[in-house]
């Protein structure tokens, strides 16, 4: 069984699948796991440059994150948010609701996850050919391999451009119908850093209410037991980031810094070190289906869907919630 894309959705696939006794195979594109779940590090200090923190309300999540014994959880967070603009996961402020993050990262969570599974990261999946019991993947490098059981947990447009080469039938069409429905809207993000004498606000969070530019500054920084320097994340408005997605940063990178320091002080318009990022698939903007996709082709293979989009929770929390009901339906349908 292979399973493509170590974000979330896929680690929770795979984690699941292991702990049944089943073996599979997980690829990623990138240099390590995680996804969108991802923290860089900048003189040791570590920033979260997607994801910023986790929130969910069902047991399973809650559980998994329990279970990262590497990192320090830092319950409640974000504990004081600023800005009157709409969160992008309303969901995360309401009752009921944990939000969490951790001093060492949020990619302390999906390394969890990873542990003792069989890893092919650098590995992109090509393209797709079913054969006549197997599908057939063909990897950035080249090389060939078979299986019959793939999962494919990535951003809905990254596994539509894989299926639709595919084969017409009833099966896979229906499969290209439901993914017509997913999109994702683009996040262009800017780490700006700054000295630790800056005199930075106290807040965690702020959700601008007049800004066509900046929808959310995380004060990174906040979540570190020691820190060298104070970091804030900025996250483009989805309008913002389309228009400049495939622009360089010098070409953007200064009317989000001019933005910033309207909004948090002059000081904010001229950090000491800054580093712009390109999520091209950032987040849902269409609803989600409520459970992953699991689908029997004639010639006897299976293919499975899990991702943010295929749970109603959306966010991460959905990404492993899927992954995990993909699992156990493969489980359950032998
Ligand atoms: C800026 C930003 C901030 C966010 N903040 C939050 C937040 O605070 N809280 C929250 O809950 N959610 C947040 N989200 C949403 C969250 O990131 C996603 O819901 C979740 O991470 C999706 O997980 P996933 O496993 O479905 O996909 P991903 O994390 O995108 O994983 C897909 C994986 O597939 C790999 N891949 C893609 N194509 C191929 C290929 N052809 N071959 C091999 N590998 C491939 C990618 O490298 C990636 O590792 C945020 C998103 C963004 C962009």
């Amino acid at each position: 069984m292979v399973i493509v894309g170590a974000g979330c959705a896929g680690l929770a696939c795979a984690r699941a699948l292991v702990d049944a006794g089943e073996q599979p195979v997980v690829l990623d594109k990138a240099r390590g796991v995680g996804g969108r779940t991802a923290t860089r590090r900048v003189d040791g200090q570590p920033i979260d440059h997607g994801v910023i923190f986790y929130h969910g309300s069902h047991p399973a999540f809650l559980e998994a994150l329990e279970r990262v014994d590497t990192a320090t959880r830092l319950d409640g967070w974000p504990e004081t948010l600023v800005g009157e603009g709409r969160a992008c996961l309303p969901r995360a402020f309401t009752p009921g609701e944990r939000r969490l993050a951790f001093a060492e990262g949020v990619i302390a969570f999906p390394k969890t996850l990873a542990r003792g599974l069989e890893l092919r990261l650098r590995t992109q999946l090509r393209s797709l050919v079913v054969g006549e019991h197997d599908f057939e993947l063909e990897t950035g490098d080249g090389a060939k391999i078979t299986t019959d059981s793939l999962v494919l947990a990535l951003p809905a447009e990254q596994t539509r451009s894989l299926v639709e080469t595919l084969p017409a039938t009833r099966e896979l069409d229906s499969v290209r119908a439901v993914l017509q429905m997913l999109t994702t809207e683009p996040c262009l993000t800017v780490i700006a850093i700054y000295p630790l004498e800056t005199p930075v606000p106290d807040w965690d969070v702020m959700y601008p209410d007049q800004s066509e530019i900046v929808m959310l500054a995380s004060h990174d920084s906040r979540k570190r037991i020691e820190k060298q320097f104070h970091v804030f994340v900025l996250q483009c408005s989805a309008r913002f980031s389309r228009r400049h997605m495939n622009d360089e940063p010098s070409m953007w990178l200064d009317t989000v810094l001019r933005e910033t320091g309207r909004l948090l002080g002059v000081w904010a318009q001229k950090p000491s070190l800054t580093q712009a990022h390109r999520w091209r698939f950032g987040r849902a903007n269409a609803f989600p289906l409520s459970g992953p996709l699991l689908v029997g082709l004639p010639g006897g293979q299976a293919l499975g869907l899990a991702g943010e989009m295929f749970d109603s929770a959306l966010g991460v929390e959905a990404a492993y919630l899927s992954g995990r009901a993909l699992a156990k339906r493969i489980l359950e349908t032998g």
